[in-house]
């Protein structure tokens, strides 16, 4: 995460790898072209237009992550809750606040506000600028599934601290990256992790990225969460 906030858009990792490792995830794409999401081992690509496509096994990823998703606790979540809300409730339900976990949501949303990282082009500027430019999207009255990760705050800098969260719609024509949501009805289902196998990109680039910024907490705030 904190290469992607250097502008390291390029990485080395194929989809078709990165599939190997799990067959749940979100991530990005080489070149920041689009939002990824990855639901029962098939990868998705949510382009900056919003729409949603199948991504193939040779494209590259400069950040993913994934894990194979067993659903330990499944949840019905109160109906019409805002995504506030609904953290303080999957955290009311979480054994410890000090593991990784996976988190997917099904169901039928009031409204799904999502942006898109639009594809980039060399030089590449840093994300803070990157992302002042991307279109956010309102989807209303939608069915579809949110999936992605809450991840502890030791592990900032190689994610993103908090709920970091992905939707795609059910006919996967359309999504992005969550900004906020408000439910009407959804199962939440939640995959606990204590393994973490962190892949590094041999690149030129990465090797001369600036990678523990002063203002790391403002910069992961102003690209992921926006408000
Ligand atoms: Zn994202």
């Amino acid at each position: 995460m904190s290469a992607l906030l250097d502008g390291i858009y390029d990485g080395e990792l194929s989809i078709g790898e990165l599939l190997g490792h799990g067959n749940f995830g979100i991530g990005t794409f080489n070149a920041l072209d689009g939002e990824m999401i990855i639901l029962d081992g098939v990868c998705y690509q949510l382009r900056g237009d919003g729409t949603a496509e199948v991504a193939s096994l040779e494209q590259l990823s400069p950040f993913a992550i994934a894990t194979n998703f067993v659903p330990r606790l499944k949840l019905e979540a109160p109906d019409n809750l805002k995504r506030s809300e609904l953290s303080q409730f999957i955290t009311s339900h979480l054994p410890s606040e000090n593991f990784m976990y996976a988190v997917r949501i099904r169901g039928h949303f009031h409204d799904v506000r999502v942006r898109t990282v639009s594809k980039q082009s060399k030089p590449y500027r840093p994300m803070t600028e990157a992302t002042l430019e991307d279109e956010e999207l309102l989807f209303q009255d939608i069915s579809g599934i949110i999936g992605g990760f809450r991840t502890p705050v030791y592990e900032k800098g190689i994610g993103v601290p908090g709920c970091h969260v992905h939707f795609v719609d059910d006919a996967k024509s359309k999504g992005g990256h969550v900004l906020d949501f408000t439910l009407a009805q959804a199962t939440i289902e939640v995959c606990p992790g204590t393994d973490l196998e962190l892949r590094l990109p041999l690149t030129q680039e990465f090797s001369d990225a600036s990678l523990a910024p002063d203002d790391l907490d403002q910069q992961i705030h102003d690209t992921e969460v926006k408000s």
